[in-house]
């Protein structure tokens, strides 16, 4: 059933565990995840990302994630990840999208409020929910997401203080924090600043966002958790398992094919399990 972020991440928080945002760029991938979903009776967020819409239009993949997400037997939320263009994120919603991120974290302070709070009152318009970005996520090089590989992350981190007032500026329903975490493939184990997530969680009472969480320990993902994560973002871990699926499989096209869908779904339930999702619904 489709669902937003509040219908899942509320209750994420309050039990501490995290439901994963999983990046479908395509059906195979969408299959994949809705069917870990169901299988582990677990909520879950399904999303594309406007860096990714080369490998899939929203408007093919989009539909697809909306229809698959009323037809499942558990919550998922329909996300359009890193919005960054405000007409894309009119797109995403109109096409049914139950919550957006709007991605202004690259912008000025104060623009970032300014944008993201235009958006909240669009998105709520819709019944949909919103994340916004404070401090700034960046990238593995070689990473699918974008390319703001940060010479050093920490000077990016988010701010508590900060955190509390743009929440209140925005009205936004999920914020997403830069505590030493970045997308795509980490070449070795960052360090995060855990003590910053616990004065951000003291702070506020938004479900907190963790961008970059593939190839993350799970001790890691749970100290995550247990100290206030409500959200994960998983992409490059089902990309990296796909491909070695396909690599592997000597079958034929359709051979190929179920061997990526089993091997991503593998990915996506050890992910719920780790995150604790699983049994939820
Ligand atoms: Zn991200």
């Amino acid at each position: 059933m489709l669902a937003n972020m509040n219908d899942v991440l509320i209750d994420a928080q309050k039990n501490k565990y995290a439901v994963g945002l999983f990046n479908t760029i395509d059906t195979d991938a969408l299959e994949a995840a809705i069917s870990a979903a169901e299988e582990l009776r677990s909520p879950i967020i399904i999303g594309t990302a406007e860096v990714l819409l080369p490998f899939a239009e929203l408007q093919l993949i989009g539909p697809a994630m909306v229809n698959m997400a009323k037809n499942a037997s558990v919550p998922v939320v329909v996300h359009y990840d890193h919005g960054l263009t405000f007409d894309r994120c009119m797109e995403a919603l109109k096409l049914g999208f139950t919550s957006v991120m709007y991605d202004c974290s690259t912008d000025s302070y104060e623009d970032n409020i300014k944008r993201v709070k235009e958006m909240a009152e669009i998105a709520h318009s819709y019944g949909a929910t919103i994340e916004g970005e404070l401090g700034h996520v960046g990238d593995n090089e070689g990473s699918m997401e974008g390319d703001s590989h940060l010479e050093d992350p920490s000077k990016f981190y988010t701010d508590p203080m900060k955190a509390k007032e743009f929440v209140e500026k925005t009205g936004i329903d999920a914020l997403a924090i830069a505590i030493g975490t970045a997308h795509g493939t980490y070449t070795c184990t960052p360090k995060l600043d855990i003590e910053r997530l616990k004065q951000i969680r003291n702070t506020i009472d938004t479900p907190l966002v963790l961008h970059g969480g593939s190839g993350l320990p799970c001790e890691d993902l749970k100290n995550c958790i247990v100290n206030g994560i409500a959200k994960i973002n998983i992409f490059t871990d089902m990309c990296v398992a796909g491909e070695k699926a396909i690599k592997e499989c000597s079958g034929d096209y359709h051979a190929i094919r179920a061997a990526k869908v089993n091997a991503i779904k593998n990915v996506v339930m050890s992910k719920m399990k780790q995150f604790g999702s699983d049994g939820r619904y």
